[in-house]
């Protein structure tokens, strides 16, 4: 059975995770400057707590999603210096440290199923890796969905995502029950977390936490395979055109999806010393594909948006078998001129399961 914690608020939780400062880096999601943002728990000011708990309530996922946890926007793999006629290398390896993140939602953790795919294979992304092992990851969960959100029909169980270590789950005051924030073990590592909380003042172990959904409603979910196929009868289509016309190439679509990964590799050097570093790259850049020698593959927007939306929903599922979304809705909600991946779903017949 999972272990449970109760506590009766979210600046309460806050301040008894404070404790396990020593042990961990906590980050959690806040608001600032009217734009929501991740940050360490002991940088967020007092009377900034009650934004972290506006958040957690909220049923549709933060600005930024959790992947950059794992996958920073920006990391170094490699140091050089020059030594007279040679060049010395190390390896940038930093044990990463223990983290806990609250605040992920149900679609972001599931979109490390994908995102693992990719950089769990042979040759395993060891930097990836190390810190997937040492990330603790709370996820508060959702109770209904927000006005762009389509996780249930990308599969995701929004009340118990399978990939989460820890639950958060928030009950509201009623006649009979009293509010309270619960948090409920999912992983081994999760769990363990729970068993050491239980022993902090201010939280105590319950024995289950509310079942907030009582009777799920029944969503059709998305046939990979459906769509895949009917993605191929679009790839002559008109629609990427059209789609290039509005398109402004800012690349902010795939910044703030969770189930992008791409990165590009650069050298920045000085004075002889330098370092090599990955930074998130975007398909929708008109040069994420120029080659050396001066060709590009997709030399149109037209060529990089149809790309972006096959590989979420054509060429993922042949590789990988899922497709590459989890209905976050970040698309929908943040591109300037409200383009997303329902836009292509539509075209597809794809809310009917792609029948
Ligand atoms: S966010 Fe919208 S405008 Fe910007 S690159 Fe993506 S689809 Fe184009
Ligand atoms: S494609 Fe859009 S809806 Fe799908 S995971 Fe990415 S941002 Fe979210």
């Amino acid at each position: 059975m999972n272990t449970v914690v109760k506590c009766h608020s979210v600046p309460k939780l806050l301040e008894v995770l404070k404790e396990l400062t020593d042990d961990y880096q906590i980050y959690c999601p806040v608001k600032q400057d009217d734009t929501e943002t991740f940050l360490p728990l002991e940088q967020i000011e007092q009377d900034e707590l009650l934004t972290v708990g506006e958040i957690l309530s909220k049923n549709e996922p933060p600005l930024y999603s959790i992947k950059s946890f794992l996958f920073p926007n920006s990391e170094v793999y490699l140091k050089f210096r020059r030594n007279h006629d040679k060049v010395d290398f190390t390896v940038h390896s930093q044990q990463p440290e223990p983290t806990i993140v609250i605040g992920g939602k149900p679609c972001d953790v599931e979109s490390f199923d994908m995102i693992d795919k990719v950089f769990l294979q042979e040759p395993v992304d060891t930097f990836y890796k190390q810190k997937r092992e040492q990330t603790i990851f709370i996820t508060s969960i959702c109770t209904s969905k927000g006005p762009n959100c389509m996780c249930e029909e990308f599969g995701v169980d929004k009340s118990e995502p399978k990939l989460s270590d820890i639950l958060l789950i928030e009950s509201e005051k009623t006649e009979e029950k009293s509010d309270g924030i619960y948090l409920k073990g999912v992983s081994e590592k999760g769990t363990k977390l729970i068993e050491r909380l239980a022993e902090l003042d201010g939280l105590q172990k319950v024995d289950n936490s509310p079942n907030l959904i009582e009777d799920k409603e029944e969503i059709e979910k998305l046939c990979p395979e459906a769509i895949k196929d009917k993605m191929e009868k679009l790839y002559d289509s008109d629609i990427w055109e059209d789609l290039a016309m509005r398109c402004l190439g800012c690349g902010i679509c795939t910044y703030y999806c969770p189930t992008c990964h791409c990165y590009d590799i650069n050298d920045y050097s000085r004075k002889g010393e330098g370092v090599r570093y990955r930074s998130w790259d975007s398909c929708m850049f008109s040069d994420f594909t120029n080659m050396a020698g001066g060709h590009n593959p997709r030399p149109t927007k037209a060529d990089r948006i149809k790309n972006r939306f096959f590989h979420k929903l054509n060429y993922f599922v042949k590789q990988q078998g899922p497709l590459a979304c989890v209905g976050c809705g970040r698309c929908a909600k943040n591109c300037p001129v409200g383009i997303s991946l329902n836009t292509v779903l539509q075209k597809i017949g794809g809310q009917n399961n792609g029948k």
